[in-house]
């Protein structure tokens, strides 16, 4: 299973994780048990954190990591 890691946004700490893929985006903290805790490194491209509004459904084809720059235009991949 893939290793995530973790930032609480409650008590501001940043911790590891290893968890399944259906239960990456449903953790909590493991000092505070917040569950306002933020997913920093992902395997997976999906753009996640604080781009709720974003909708796979309306383009069909996702920008990676949402910076808009492509596949690796800006380093941020
Ligand atoms: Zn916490």
């Amino acid at each position: 299973m893939p290793l995530y890691e973790y930032y609480c946004s409650h008590c501001k700490s940043k911790f590891e994780l290893i968890v399944s893929h259906q239960h990456a985006d449903d953790v909590v903290c493991m000092k505070c048990h917040s569950e306002k805790v933020r997913r920093l490194i992902s395997t997976f491209a999906l753009p996640r954190g604080g781009r709720d509004d974003y909708s796979l459904d309306d383009s069909g084809a996702p920008a990676m990591g949402g910076c808009g720059c492509g596949e690796g235009g800006c380093g941020c991949h």
